[in-house]
């Protein structure tokens, strides 16, 4: 709670002292997929979140990450996090193409984005290797799989989607217009929804500048969990790809939204926890900063 602004009349520039933050807690529009299990021992950690993140192996280029990554070397047992059925089993054909496990859920139907569904897909991404066969029936907790760094994994890890409705991402779809499987949404959520997670804390916003508004904002270490972004001009959303352009790849890597402009973090930042900063390019009278849960800080400007 360090970084909670407070008030300090020590300071009477110090304009954080007029800009408190009030907690606010929102619903969210992600259907609940009941408790999964974990998809690797929670003695992994999770190195990577869900959302906007800047490459690791390119420090100036960002992307929009659609999993979450455990960090793992390589042969870890990675699980099924619900009963199933192993839908496809795609070993690695190069060395950028990973190995990649999609285990299909069917469960009581739901409605995502305006959408009807009735079933969500797990993804296990870079594998080493794999312990079922195509079709096969898998339970919740079964050992589906092994960790790895193939498809150009700078170091062994299991990064792991869940995907509504439909196994192929919008990425995949634009890319292999002519395969069966064409989706018109990216259907990925933040997969923290429904696994179990090793820490859950609250968003710690900061501002350091008041014209223009710029915030610097952390998750808890490793909780990887901030969603959404909302003022009067707009709404940002990671898991409703609301405020991105969602129909190419340069369009949901660009971190530029018109009115803020999102930068994740540089790795190794002296502080551990990774974070954003957010530049507010007009004036705003008031910002939501939520995480998936819907919990987060609100500021009246
Ligand atoms: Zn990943």
């Amino acid at each position: 709670m360090r970084e909670r602004p407070r008030e300090d009349d020590s300071a009477a520039q110090d304009s954080e002292a007029a800009s408190p933050w009030l907690p606010v807690q929102r619903g969210t529009e992600v259907p609940d997929l009941g408790g999964l299990e974990a998809p690797i021992s929670l003695s992994h950690a999770l190195e990577s979140g869900f959302g906007p993140r800047r490459l690791d192996n390119d420090d100036d280029r960002t992307d929009m990450h659609l999993g979450i990554d455990y960090d793992a070397t390589v042969g870890t047992p990675v699980y099924a996090v619900a009963d199933g059925t192993a839908f496809r089993v795609k070993p690695s054909s190069s060395s950028s193409d990973p190995a990649t496990l999609y285990i299909e859920h069917v469960v009581a139907p739901f409605t995502f984005q305006g959408r009807e569904l009735d079933r969500y897909y797990a993804v296990y991404s870079h594998l080493v290797d794999f312990n079922v066969l195509e079709d096969e029936a898998v339970s919740a907790g079964q050992e589906v799989a092994f960790a790895g760094e193939t498809g150009g994994a700078n170091s062994p890890h299991l990064h792991i989607e869940l995907r509504l409705g439909t196994w192929c991402s919008l990425r995949y779809s634009t890319e292999n217009p002519d395969s069966s499987c064409a989706a018109d949404y990216d259907p990925a959520i933040n997969p923290l929804h429904a696994f179990p997670a090793s820490v859950e804390g609250p968003l710690s916003p900061l501002v350091v500048s008041e014209d223009p508004l710029i915030v610097k904002l952390r998750h808890a270490e490793q909780d990887f969990d901030f969603n959404r972004i909302e003022s009067d001009l707009g709404v940002v959303d990671f898991d409703l790809r609301q405020g991105f352009d969602a129909s190419t790849e340069e369009g949901l890597d660009d971190m530029d939204y018109g009115w803020v402009q999102l930068s994740p973090d540089r790795r190794n930042d002296e502080e551990d926890a990774q974070g954003y900063t957010l530049r507010f390019t007009e004036p705003v009278a008031w910002v939501e900063l939520l995480d998936i849960h819907g919990e987060g800080w609100r500021l009246e400007l």
